[in-house]
């Protein structure tokens, strides 16, 4: 097959304590997933918990990943870039339909991660019923540190998440605290598409975003997992 231009080269992922790369897929976001960061996003309490998961993608080369301090160019059309650190589940099996508790089966890894939003824009398509791809989808607005294979870490399901924007801690949860569970996530999905390997899945944010701003270096962090650092350029 001739191609008119060349394929763009693989998006991948390092896995810790391995040569071998994880090629991404898809990236599949969860919002509202802590319901203190639903708060301060201004959810009643009445809508947490009760409702299922909702979902946005970013485009699979929107990510930044690796390992070291990963450059993030700070993007355009915005003057309210936000940090969301989150755990990331990276599927080595995909399915459609898959009932929760086989759900851990597809798991690969996992890792941290920043859904990083641009809150301005996003507060804008809210008041006016429009999508948020351009306040979540844009260049560079994945961010993923190596991956933690679910043979050496296992399935983490509680322990810190947290975040730290030179040297100040500015997001502290736990992920016990999450309203939908992996497994719950992984299953309401794949209802939706089917889920394949190589995609990553997103799993909401604790409390505590905020804006960043140029120079500002990002430290992320869960428990048992490889950290994250970052430098918004
Ligand atoms: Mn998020």
């Amino acid at each position: 097959m001739q191609f008119v231009f060349p394929l763009p080269s693989p998006v991948v992922l390092p896995v810790a304590g391995s040569d071998a790369v994880f090629p991404v897929r898809r990236i599949f976001c969860v919002g509202r997933n802590y319901a203190e960061h639903a708060r301060e996003m201004g959810a009643t309490a009445q809508a947490e918990g009760l409702e299922p998961p909702f979902f946005f993608t970013k485009p699979g080369d929107a990510l930044v990943g690796g390992d070291g301090v990963l450059s993030v160019s700070y993007p355009p059309a915005t003057a309210n870039l936000h940090h969301e650190v989150e755990m990331v589940v990276a599927l080595g099996a995909g399915g459609v339909d898959v009932a929760a508790d086989v759900a851990a089966g597809l798991v690969f890894g996992y890792g941290v991660g920043l859904d990083l939003t641009r809150r301005d824009i996003q507060a804008r398509a809210k008041e006016k019923g429009h999508p948020w791809d351009m306040a979540k989808g844009f260049d560079q607005s994945a961010v993923c540190g190596a991956l933690a294979p679910v043979a050496t870490v296992g399935h983490p399901r509680a322990g810190a998440i947290w975040l730290k924007v030179n040297g100040e801690l500015r997001q502290q949860g736990d992920l016990a605290q999450m309203g939908w569970s992996v497994e719950d996530i992984i299953a309401n999905l794949s209802t939706l598409v089917r889920l394949q390997a190589g995609d990553l899945i997103y799993t909401g944010t604790p409390a505590g975003v905020g804006p960043l701003y140029r120079g500002d270096l990002l430290e992320a962090g869960v428990d048992g997992l490889p950290g994250l650092r970052a430098r918004i350029d």
